[in-house]
Parts: C-alpha cells; sequence; structure tokens
C-alpha cells in the first residue's frame, strides 16, 4: 500500500484533479475566512490541504438554506458568488477564477488553484429565467436543480412529491441551462425529476456529488440505471464522501440520531433565530460534529467501495470526485481534509485500476463533460 501511495502521490503531482462539489463559500462569506491563509481550524479545504492532496481545481457551491433565507434566495446566492470572486480577488498569484473548462487547463498551467462556481438547489433564482442568466454571467457553471428542498418547478428527493418531477418551467430552465452552457447537475433531485431531466437536456448531465444506491439506500444516491442514463449521454457521476451516504450501517446509526440532533440544532441556533440574525455555519455545523462524534468515523473502504462499483458499472469514463467537503460534519475514516485525496487514488491503484483510468477520474472526465456542455451551448 505504501508504494501505492507514494505512486498515487505522483500521479497527483503530474495530473488535473478536480473535485465538483465543495461548500467552503459559506465560510467565506459568514466567517470572512481567507482561503489561502494558513492558519487553520481543521476545514476540509483551504489552499494549503488542496495543494498537499495535489487537488488543482474545486467547484465551490452556493448553497442558499431555504428557510432561513426565504424571500431572499437571489440574493443571497449573489453574495455566495461574490465572496468566490473576492477569494481570488484577494489571492490573484495563487487562484484563477475559471468559467470554462479551457480557462481550467490555463490555471493548471500557470500553476494557479482553478476556482469555479456552482449553485446548489434550483431556488436560488426564484424561478426566473433572468436570474438563472444573470448568474451565468457571474461565473456560474452548473446549477444543482434542486437541494434537499423541493423548488417551484422541480421536485427534491429530500421532499415530498408536489410536481411529479419537472414542471413546463424546469424544462425550461434546463433548456436554457443547456443554451447558456451551464452544466445540468442532478444530485439531490427526485427519481422522477432525474427522468424529467434526461428526457429534457440536450447536453450531458453530471451528479456533482452522488454516490451508489446500490450500496447504500439513501434516496439522494444514484440508482445503477440512473448511473447507466447519465453516461450513456456522455454525462459524469462524481462520489460523495459522506459516511450516510456511502456506508449503510453509518447512514442507520446517524438517522437515529436525528431528533436529538434537531433539538441540540434549534437549541444553539434559537438566540441567532430570536435576533433576526443568520445562524453562523460554525454553530450549525458544531452541533453536526458533535453528532458525528458519537457515531464514529465511517470506514474508508466504504468509499472505496461506492468508487468501485461506480466503475463497474459505467466505466472509468463517467466517474469523478465530488466531495461535498465543508458542506459535510465529517468525511469517513482516513479522510480529513482534501490533503489526503491521494489515499483514495492510492486505494483504487489497489483495486486494480489503471493511471490512465484514474487520470480521468480525477479530472479528465470533468472537462469532457464541461467541452461537451460549453460545444451544445448556442450563444
Ligand atoms: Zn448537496
Amino acid at each position: 500500500m505504501l508504494d501505492k501511495i507514494a505512486e498515487a502521490r505522483a500521479l497527483h503531482a503530474r495530473t488535473l484533479v478536480i473535485d465538483t462539489h465543495a461548500d467552503t463559500p459559506q465560510r467565506f462569506r459568514d466567517e470572512r475566512w481567507n482561503f489561502t491563509r494558513a492558519d487553520l481550524r481543521g476545514e476540509h479545504l483551504s489552499l494549503v490541504t488542496a495543494k498537499a492532496g495535489g487537488l488543482d481545481a474545486e467547484f465551490f457551491a452556493a448553497w442558499v438554506e431555504p428557510t432561513e433565507w426565504r424571500g431572499h434566495y437571489a440574493e443571497r446566492t449573489r453574495s455566495l458568488i461574490h465572496s468566490v470572486h473576492e477569494q481570488v480577488e484577494c489571492s490573484p498569484n495563487e487562484m484563477a477564477l475559471c468559467t470554462s473548462a479551457d480557462e481550467i487547463d490555463m490555471a493548471y498551467r500557470d500553476g494557479k488553484f482553478a476556482a469555479l462556481i456552482g449553485i446548489e438547489g434550483g431556488h436560488s433564482i426564484e424561478a426566473r429565467i433572468d436570474l438563472l442568466e444573470e448568474f451565468y454571467a457571474n461565473g456560474v457553471r452548473y446549477m444543482t436543480l434542486t437541494w434537499s428542498n423541493n423548488n417551484e418547478w422541480a421536485d427534491s428527493s429530500g421532499d415530498t412529491e408536489v410536481h411529479g418531477g419537472l414542471t413546463a418551467f424546469g424544462r425550461t430552465v434546463v433548456r436554457r441551462m443547456n443554451d447558456l452552457g451551464m452544466m445540468v447537475d442532478v444530485s439531490h433531485v427526485s427519481n422522477k425529476t432525474f427522468w424529467d431531466v434526461m428526457k429534457t437536456s440536450t447536453a450531458p448531465v453530471i451528479a456533482s456529488h452522488s454516490s451508489c444506491r446500490a450500496l447504500t439506500a439513501a434516496p439522494r444516491n444514484l440508482t445503477d440505471q440512473m448511473m447507466r442514463a447519465i453516461a450513456d449521454a456522455g454525462g459524469a457521476v462524481m462520489i460523495n464522501f459522506f459516511p450516510a451516504f456511502i456506508d449503510e450501517a453509518w447512514r442507520a446509526a446517524w438517522n437515529a440520531l436525528r431528533d436529538e440532533r434537531s433539538a441540540r440544532h434549534r437549541e444553539v441556533e434559537a438566540p441567532y433565530r430570536k435576533s433576526g440574525e443568520p445562524v453562523p455555519f460554525h454553530v450549525s455545523d458544531a452541533v453536526d460534529r458533535e453528532f458525528t462524534e458519537k457515531v464514529g468515523r465511517a470506514p474508508f473502504a466504504s468509499l472505496i467501495d461506492h468508487f468501485d462499483h461506480a466503475l463497474q458499472v459505467i466505466g472509468p469514463d463517467h466517474v469523478g470526485i465530488g466531495t461535498d467537503f465543508d458542506g459535510i460534519p465529517t468525511p469517513p475514516a482516513k479522510i480529513d481534509s482534501a490533503a489526503d485525496l491521494p489515499l483514495v487514488t492510492a486505494a483504487l491503484l489497489e483495486r486494480g485500476y489503471s493511471e490512465a483510468d484514474l487520470t480521468k477520474v480525477l479530472g479528465a472526465n470533468l472537462q469532457r463533460v464541461f467541452r461537451a456542455v460549453e460545444a451544445a451551448a448556442v450563444s
């Protein structure tokens, strides 16, 4: 295994490595936290840990908590998008804001960390195409059609079905995303929404952070049939690192604590709710971390099993990395931050996958899908 780790580190050092999902912008916005600063407090992702793990590009997710920001979705989305721009402006020698596959390649050649922006949750556009267009103009290159909540035009896997999939307006959103050259992201959507999207999108789609339902029954994971449909259309599935999505026993233990956890959330968040201030990210995150400690770490092998399963079902051209760093309270054992990403590659080398296959998984697959989406755009 040791020589596999050395081999994986060397591969990361000479290969473009892209992660398609991290929720770090909340930290940028609410904690005035600087990505390139080295004095960390245990976050999953920073320039230091990215460099240590050979991670070269990140899609930073603008995620708007739907209850807290009701009535202000677009405003909060703008602010999160702006926070990514600010990070790059603060560190122009270390980071580059990228809005195309070519720009990712350029940043990589220049030795700069490529920062990209995705929106997580279609509620951000407030059912307005002009907002979708504004966000695209401000650099957003994918949108997860829903988060765990339904919106006006699409059902989520985390909510009660109301639309029966995508509405007519939902199909308009998907087509407009195709025309703009914004990647359609099916992570979080309901089963019916998923199949409606596959019928509607004229460009390949991604699942920016979803794991395999055949192994872990979370409704937010993808079935083998769904993964095959994404692959057949030229898209890619990026495996999520959250223990509740990759380990059935961990998921059961986590779900068993749900009521207790919700009560604790209400308790620590009450003072903010009372004053009408937004709950800082670290406050709610601390509760989730407290409860993950009760459950313990999920086995590292469970994460590798998900990569392995996806690779077996849809092959090396359609799998990628979607960590969900900073959006999950804990990754599985051995993975404390982006610095540990080579361990995943090493484990897959150990299971017999080739460096050529893993180069695709690490970044080339996302680049291929991104270019196909750009090529299908109507300008
Ligand atoms: Zn998510």
